[in-house]
């Protein structure tokens, strides 16, 4: 099923959205209202990414584009595409082998009128004709088998493009639903593209990661819904505090990573105390109460690439700093040394 929000949760989800469309010029009607539904809910991947790009770019949600996104993300058209391009497909396998099972039949009957033929001691002339006959039949049968299997073996490659589109129609993603932002997948893809340029690597690169401080005691004080906006505020926080050729991640949970490039140690340590700072001093509105609520703090981990280390060195090297921050009383920045 499509929602499964209970009563309560989808209530909080309503009160959320209805902010964002009274943001946007789109009418207030069914259309636009499941668009946001499932970009706050988070459950919609692909959603969430085309309205994050369009948001980004600074555009606000009108009509058209309201439809537009519904069409393209929410209605079931994609699929029913899908089924009709499969069906068809199927319709034609079907076609070919039938065709080549009756022309077998045909052959398989000739053989046997051959077969009485030869019983009743035919004369050199009729011998002739009669190998003449099985000589073309058989060439015919092998023509129609070799039909058949180049039409397969295109089909096959039919079959296979209507898989890859079946896979990234559900969105076997590198977009977090819940953010927007990079899911690992779509982290680790990048982080391969930066690791594998010398260059970009020579300029410096920094991994950080981000951990909400005692994130369990926020759920069980204010709710699950008002932690999951909490992951947005930050995950939003986070985009807005770096460059365009850095990257930035939920790894899960409470967890975010940074790739900065041509950024040294000094450079990450700006920028991590720069978003530890306005996180520290930021209020986020709770859902139900419009209550204000402040003191949530984040924790960071910096490492700096060194000649030899991977990826995952790195991270694990982020890591291993964030813990110390978090042993050292949260809310601040420590680099791997
Ligand atoms: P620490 O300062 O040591 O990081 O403490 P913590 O409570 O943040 O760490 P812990 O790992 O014990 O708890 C993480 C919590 O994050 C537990 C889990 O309920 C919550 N959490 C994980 N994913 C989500 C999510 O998607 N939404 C919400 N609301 N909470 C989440
Ligand atoms: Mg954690
Ligand atoms: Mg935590």
């Amino acid at each position: 099923m499509r929602f499964e929000q209970d009563r309560n949760a989808s209530g909080e989800i309503l009160r959320l959205l209805i902010q964002k469309m009274a943001a946007h010029p789109a009418a207030f009607n069914p259309l636009t209202y499941t668009v946001w539904y499932e970009f706050v809910a988070g459950i919609n991947p692909a959603l969430s990414e085309a309205i994050t790009k369009i948001l980004e770019s600074g555009n606000l949600l009108d009509d058209k584009a309201i439809e537009k996104l519904y069409l393209k993300n929410i209605s079931d058209s994609d699929a029913d595409e899908q089924r009709e391009s499969l069906q068809k497909l199927l319709g034609k396998i079907a076609g070919f082998t039938d065709e080549t099972k009756k022309q077998a039949h045909q052959f398989g009957d000739n053989l046997q009128v051959y077969g009485n033929t030869l019983k009743q001691h035919p004369d050199a002339s009729r011998l002739d004709t009669l190998i003449n006959d099985m000589t073309g039949d058989t060439n015919k049968m092998r023509g129609s088998m070799q039909t058949l299997q180049s039409e397969l073996e295109a089909s096959k490659q039919e079959v296979e493009i209507l898989h890859q589109e079946l896979k990234s129609a559900r969105g076997e993603a590198m977009i977090d639903p819940l953010t927007g932002i990079f899911n690992r997948r779509g982290f680790e893809g990048v982080a391969r593209q930066t690791f594998d340029d010398q260059a970009s690597l020579e300029k410096g690169v920094c991994v950080l990661m981000v951990d909400i401080d005692h994130f369990k005691k926020v759920n069980d004080t204010y709710g699950h819904l008002f932690g999951d906006k909490i992951i947005r505020v930050i995950a939003e926080t986070l985009k807005s505090k770096i460059r365009g050729q850095d990257s930035v991640a939920r790894l899960g949970g409470e967890e975010f990573a940074l790739l900065l490039t041509e950024t040294n140690v000094a450079g990450a340590r700006t920028v991590a105390e720069n978003v530890r700072q306005s996180i520290e001093r930021g209020k986020v509105r709770r859902l139900d109460t419009q209550e204000q609520i402040s003191g949530i703090t984040i924790s960071i981990g910096i490492a700096a690439y060194v000649i030899g280390k991977s990826f995952v060195d790195l991270l694990g090297q982020a890591d291993k700093a964030l813990y110390l921050s978090k042993q050292q009383g949260r809310n601040r920045t420590t680099v791997f040394s």
